[in-house]
Order: structure tokens, then C-alpha cells, then sequence
């Protein structure tokens, strides 16, 4: 029987989580592995900002997670004991082992990982955060050469993603991020044209300067303050993919000036816009399309990305909470073992 450490749900965050709603548990594996089923060693976690929304007991398009439960999470896992045809000890799988050392996975969820890129790219540029990016903007912002395409949280996976494929579709790409450094970056390595400081004052005034001729496609990450900056420079037809609303997820309540949603409904209205949402699941379909374009151009260094790696399962909960708080730069990674 191994010993197996993981973080439980210890109880709900009132607004933002702290490290008291988690707690680090001897959890215990199943005493066999079935047939069907992998057992793993976890070797690294992915922190996304989805897992604050499953931290809630609400209704939403997936569970929330128990109290007592193990926090559910993308990992990249070695195949320890297998009773899969498809997999054998030694092999690399990208799976949902969640906060923990050790899972029992059905082989059927597993994805074997081979190929020329490090395999923490399959929690990253080459994963859910890469391809929410692509299937948001191809297939909802579907954006023109020419066309101005603003993203938020754009030095994370999902933004610096979104801003490198407008930028290969030919546009003008406007991040907005958390503070100089992040700016800076945003244009040094993500290649944006212009990057602005959702922490600085007068965002709206600043973001009208860096979209001269209004915005096309705006790539919703961060809701609240933001999308009130945005809304009046939406030009006629401009596209909405509704991707996330990282500055709700702890919901804090509303906030001075808050986005009301009869003038959201107005511009809607008058300016013909689309305003989809999507959770990626919903393009699993296009999930090749997107490796085939992405992997060479990841491999040969065409499209950039940029991973936040801390040590240690025990780092978390910090880490997450952090991500929250915009504190990481890049792809968030736990290196479990
Ligand atoms: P990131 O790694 O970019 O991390 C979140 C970032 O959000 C922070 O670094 C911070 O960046 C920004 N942020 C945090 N709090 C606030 C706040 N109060 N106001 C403004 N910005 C804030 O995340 P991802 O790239 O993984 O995800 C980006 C978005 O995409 C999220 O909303 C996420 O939920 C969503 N998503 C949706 C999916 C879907 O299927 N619909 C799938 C995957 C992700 P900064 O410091 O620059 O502000």
C-alpha cells in the first residue's frame, strides 16, 4: 500500500480562498488496480483558475468538488501499474490525477505523451489553456488581418496564446495585464503591440489610445472593471468570446460603477455583437486541427510560452491562492515529484 499525500477540500472559501480550505491528507488509494485502470505517480499539477468556481457548491457546467474530497486537477503522471492494453510502466500520460502523489485513472481518460516538446507543455501551450485559446479565437473571435484584438490576463497561457495567433492571423494585438512587468512582457515576448495596466488608473482612456480604430475581437478572461473599459470601444460587429471571468471567481461582491446589465444588453443590441461563452469541451472536436498547427510552430519556437514552475506538493495552496492575485508569470505548475 503506498502512502499517499494529498490536498482536500477542508471547507468553502468565503471570497478569497485561503490556505485553511485545504487540508494535506494521507488519502488512500484503492488496495488493486482493476482492469481498465492505471495507476500513476504524479509528477506535475496544473493550477488553472477554474478550481476557485469548484470550490463553490454551485450549479455549474461541471461538479463542484466534496469537502473532505481531493482537489480535482490536470497532471502529468508516470505509469506505474497498468491493466490497460494501452499503456505500460514507464510511460508518460497527461490525465486528471488531481492534488495528490499518487492516482488509480481509468485508461480510457489518459493521453500517452510523446513528441518533441517537454511534457509540461501538455498542461500549458499545448493543452486545455493553448487550445481554449485557439478555439475561442478561431472558431467565436474569428479574426480578420487588420482587425484590432484585445485579450486580458494576456501573459497567461490562455492570453499569451490568444495573442500570438491574432498576431499570426495578421491583427493588431492589445494585452491588458497586471502591472509594468507583466506589460513589458507581453510585448517582449508574446509580441503584443501594446500592452496596458489593468492596476494603473484611467484603463479606459489608455485602452481607447492603444485601439485607435475601436476594438474587433475582444477575448473575455477577466470580467468585472475590465469589460467596462472594453464595451465602449467594441466596434460594429466585433466578436465576444466569453472565455472567463477571472476577476469574479472570488466572488467579492459588486464593485463601485459595476457593469450593469441593461447597457451591456444596449450595446449588444445596437452594435449587433456576438457574445458567446465557451468552455473548451465544447471544441473537443477541433482538438487535432490545433495540435497540428501548434505543435511545429511550439517545437520550432514560432509561438513563445512561459511556465511558473514552483516545488512541491505542499506549495499548492499558496500557489494557487497567488494565481488569484495575478502573482504568477505564466503557465502555473506544481512539480509534484
Ligand atoms: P492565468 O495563468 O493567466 O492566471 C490568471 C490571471 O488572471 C492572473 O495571472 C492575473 O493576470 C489575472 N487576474 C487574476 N485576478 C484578476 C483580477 N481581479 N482582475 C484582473 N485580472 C486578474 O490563467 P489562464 O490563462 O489559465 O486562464 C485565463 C482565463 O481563461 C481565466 O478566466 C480562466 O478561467 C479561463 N479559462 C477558460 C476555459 C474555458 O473552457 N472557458 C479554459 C481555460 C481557462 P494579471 O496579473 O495579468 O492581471
Amino acid at each position: 500500500m503506498l502512502e499517499n499525500q494529498g490536498w482536500t477540500l477542508a471547507r468553502r472559501p468565503m471570497g478569497e480562498p485561503s490556505v485553511e480550505d485545504f487540508s494535506l491528507q494521507s488519502v488512500p488509494l484503492k488496495s488493486r488496480v482493476v482492469e481498465g485502470e492505471v495507476l500513476v505517480r504524479n509528477l506535475l499539477l496544473s493550477l488553472d483558475p477554474y478550481m476557485r468556481w469548484r470550490m463553490n457548491d454551485a450549479k455549474s457546467y461541471a461538479r463542484p468538488v466534496e469537502i473532505g474530497q481531493v482537489m480535482v486537477g490536470a497532471t502529468v503522471s508516470e505509469v506505474l501499474v497498468s491493466e490497460h492494453p494501452g499503456f505500460k510502466p514507464g510511460d508518460t500520460v497527461l490525465g486528471g490525477g488531481g492534488w495528490q502523489e499518487y492516482s488509480i485513472l481509468k485508461g480510457e481518460t489518459l493521453q500517452k505523451l510523446t513528441g518533441n516538446v517537454p511534457p509540461s507543455t501538455a498542461l500549458g501551450v499545448l493543452g486545455s489553456p493553448g487550445f481554449t485559446a485557439y478555439a475561442g479565437l478561431m472558431k467565436i473571435g474569428m479574426p480578420k488581418p487588420g482587425e484590432t484584438v484585445v485579450v486580458g490576463a494576456a501573459t497567461g497561457p490562455v492570453g499569451s496564446m490568444v495573442g500570438q495567433l491574432a498576431k499570426l492571423a495578421g491583427c493588431r494585438t492589445v494585452a491588458i495585464a497586471g502591472g509594468p512587468e507583466k506589460c513589458a512582457l507581453a510585448k517582449e515576448m508574446f509580441g503584443f503591440d501594446a500592452a496596458i495596466d489593468h492596476r494603473a488608473s484611467h484603463l479606459g482612456e489608455r485602452l481607447a489610445e492603444a485601439c485607435p480604430r475601436g476594438i474587433d475581437v475582444y477575448f473575455e478572461n477577466i470580467g468585472g472593471r475590465t469589460l467596462d473599459a472594453v464595451l465602449p470601444l467594441l466596434n460594429d460587429f466585433a466578436r465576444v468570446p466569453v472565455c472567463g471571468l477571472v476577476s469574479q471567481y472570488n466572488d467579492d461582491g459588486p464593485y463601485e460603477g459595476e457593469t450593469r446589465l441593461a447597457s451591456l444588453m444596449r450595446d449588444v443590441l445596437i452594435k449587433r455583437l456576438t457574445m458567446r461563452g465557451f468552455i473548451v469541451t465544447d471544441f473537443a472536436e477541433y482538438r487535432d486541427e490545433f495540435l497540428e498547427m501548434a505543435m511545429p510552430l511550439v517545437a520550432s519556437g514560432k509561438i513563445t510560452h512561459l511556465e511558473d514552475i514552483v516545488d512541491g506538493l505542499d506549495a499548492a495552496p499558496d500557489a494557487f491562492i497567488g494565481l488569484l492575485q495575478g502573482k504568477n508569470k505564466g503557465k502555473l505548475i506544481v512539480r509534484i515529484a
